[in-house]
């Protein structure tokens, strides 16, 4: 994944991501530009969204089987379920980043 900083204008590769707790449940996924040190906060998850990232890992996985077994009915079913998910974590993530105030 490639970045570059809004600060200083570094353009650079992202290798490693950082996790820091905003409370016992929630924790904030973010990076650092390597020239400036500018914090880049990508990602918020608390206990129910790591869940659901989970069963979305699952989900591609199975849709990656689906394809292969070239059953696309079932790729098409796995597609939506997965595409739905989506909308709903980064409806969670909005306000979970609301109720945190980050
Ligand atoms: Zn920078």
């Amino acid at each position: 994944m490639d970045a570059i900083c809004d600060k200083c204008g570094y353009d650079f590769r992202i290798e490693s991501v950082l996790v820091e707790k905003v409370d016992e449940n929630v924790s904030r996924h973010y990076f650092c530009c390597y020239e400036c040190g500018e914090k880049y906060y990508y990602m918020i998850v608390d206990e129910e969204i790591e869940k659901l990232l989970l069963k979305q890992k699952e989900l591609q996985m199975l849709r990656h089987l689906a394809l292969e077994a070239e059953d696309y009915d079932k790729y098409e079913d796995l597609l939506e379920e997965y595409e739905g998910n989506k909308d709903i974590i980064l409806k969670m993530q909005d306000e979970l980043k609301l109720k945190c105030s980050v």
